[in-house]
């Protein structure tokens, strides 16, 4: 079972793929925690990457498919996609690549939530970048401030979330990333949930979708 999770920035891909590859014993491959991962460690991606995350922009397309293929090659389990693909090009690669081994995307789900609720989302979202976990300050702050409740490190404004980015990357998003609706609702692969609502009821809706898919 591979899964693609479609939707704006901030409309909770993140927190809806950790919460169900756990649930499925799926794979999380998020494209954006490997290329800030990347940065963080000074590695070659990163430098490579950096300028275009700064400035909101998507990552060429042909870099973005090579690390996807190098990180999945060897993987056995089913594959959860959170930020990946964002461009009709990298969804046509990746169908290529699924062909090629006989595999296919079986569900897109997409996560749909308001324009003006995911700039709000994004301006008050805080990560963990030591072990990724996500906070709202409005609707799911962590316990103590400023804090992680799971491993207690130091939380985060990511630098793309801030004020002057997010409008870009919700142009980016609108130009580049929303005709994947098209192209999944073609295949006939294509769900749309409704993202506005506490990140369980959610889960429970995705988890209805899945459910029969994944016995
Ligand atoms: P995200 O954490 O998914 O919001 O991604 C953060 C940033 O990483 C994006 O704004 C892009 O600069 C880059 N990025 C992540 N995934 C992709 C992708 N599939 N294609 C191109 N750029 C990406």
């Amino acid at each position: 079972m591979n899964i693609v999770l479609l939707g704006y920035p901030g409309s909770g891909k993140g927190t809806q793929a950790k919460a169900l590859s756990e649930k499925f014993s799926l794979f999380h491959i998020s494209t954006g925690d490997i290329f800030r991962e990347a940065i963080a460690a000074n590695a070659p991606l990163g430098l490579e990457v950096a300028d275009y995350l700064a400035a909101g922009r998507l990552v060429p397309d042909k870099l973005v498919l090579e690390i996807i293929k190098d990180r999945i090659s060897t993987e056995t389990r089913g594959l959860l996609f959170d930020g990946f693909p964002r461009t009709v090009d990298q969804a046509q690669g990746l169908d290529d690549y699924f062909t090629a081994r006989n595999q296919a995307v079986d569900a897109a789900l997409f996560l749909d939530v308001d324009e003006e609720e995911v700039v709000q989302r994004l301006g008050s979202r805080r990560t963990c970048p030591k072990c990724r976990k996500i906070y709202n300050l409005l609707s799911s702050p962590p316990l103590k401030e400023g804090l992680c409740d799971g491993c207690g490190g130091k939380l985060v404004l990511r630098e793309d979330d801030k004020p002057e980015v997010i409008h870009r990357r919700l142009g980016v998003y609108k130009d580049q990333t929303e005709p994947l609706i098209a192209y999944y609702k073609g295949i006939g692969t294509f769900h749309s949930v409704k993202g506005g609502r506490a990140p369980e009821e959610v889960a429970a809706e995705i988890s209805a979708i899945l459910g029969n898919r994944i016995a």
